[in-house]
C-alpha cells in the first residue's frame, strides 16, 4: 500500500469513524430502509398501464444524468452550500482509496463507502417525495408509486456497485464479470490524475458515453 493513503486511513479511522460504529449495522440500516420503502410503494402499486410501467426507464435514465450530475459537479468541484460532499468525496473518499489501493481493509471502513444513513431520509424529501407528488397531482398514484419504487431501488444498486467496487479482489463478489468490468472503471476513476475528467457514473456509465467521458485503461 501507498504510504500517503495508508497514513490517511489511519488518520481517518481515529479522527472520523467513532467507537460505536458498526458496517454491518451501516449496511443493515442502507438495505433495510431501502428494501421497506420499495416494497411499501409496490404494495400500493394496482394494475399499473403500460405507460405508467414506462416511468421506470425513463426515470432510471434520468437519475443515471443526476448521478453524473452530482458526482461532477459538487461531489468534484467546491460549492460553498455543498462543501461537506466535496470534502466526503474528494478530500476523503479519494484519499481512503485510490487506484493503487481499491480495497476495504474490514467492514469498518464501510463508513467511507456507504452513504450516511441520514442522506436516505434526505433523499426521500429531497428528491422522491416533491417528484413523487407532482406525479399524484398530475397524473395518478401509480405514477408516483413507480416513480418512488424506482428512485429506491436504483439508491440501493448504487451502494450495493460502489461497495462492490471498493470489496477485497479476491471476495466471490469481485469475481462477476459485470462487477469486474464495471469496477474497472471506478478504478480509473480513482485514478488521481484522472478523478475530475473521466467515469462520472458510479453505477452504469450511460452518460459517460453521451458526453463523452468514458475511459477504460487498457
Ligand atoms: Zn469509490
Ligand atoms: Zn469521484
Amino acid at each position: 500500500m501507498q504510504k500517503d493513503t495508508e497514513q490517511f486511513r489511519n488518520e481517518y479511522r481515529t479522527t472520523e469513524v467513532s467507537k460505536n460504529y458498526s458496517g454491518k449495522l451501516h449496511f443493515a440500516f442502507t438495505t433495510s430502509w431501502c428494501l421497506a420503502l420499495i416494497g411499501t410503494c409496490i404494495y400500493f402499486i394496482h394494475q399499473p398501464t403500460w405507460k405508467e410501467i414506462l416511468i421506470i426507464p425513463i426515470s432510471f435514465l434520468y437519475i443515471n444524468l443526476a448521478e453524473y450530475f452530482g458526482h461532477k459537479g459538487p461531489m468534484h468541484n467546491r460549492k460553498k452550500m455543498l462543501d461537506k460532499v466535496f470534502k466526503r468525496h474528494t478530500l476523503q473518499h479519494h484519499q481512503f482509496f485510490t487506484n493503487q489501493q481499491m480495497q476495504c481493509d474490514s467492514v469498518q471502513d464501510f463508513k467511507m463507502i456507504l452513504f450516511p444513513p441520514v442522506l436516505i431520509i434526505f433523499f426521500f424529501f429531497a428528491f422522491a417525495v416533491p417528484v413523487s407528488f407532482v406525479f399524484y397531482i398530475f397524473w395518478s398514484m401509480n405514477a408516483a408509486l413507480i416513480f418512488a419504487a424506482t428512485v429506491f431501488v436504483y439508491y440501493l444498486n448504487y451502494e450495493y456497485l460502489h461497495l462492490a467496487y471498493h470489496l477485497p479482489d479476491e471476495h466471490f463478489i469481485s469475481k462477476l464479470p459485470i462487477i469486474k468490468s464495471l469496477k474497472k472503471l471506478h478504478q480509473t476513476h480513482h485514478n488521481p490524475q484522472l478523478m475530475n475528467s473521466k467515469n462520472f457514473n458510479i453505477s452504469y456509465p450511460i452518460f459517460d458515453v453521451i458526453f463523452g467521458t468514458l475511459h477504460k485503461e487498457k
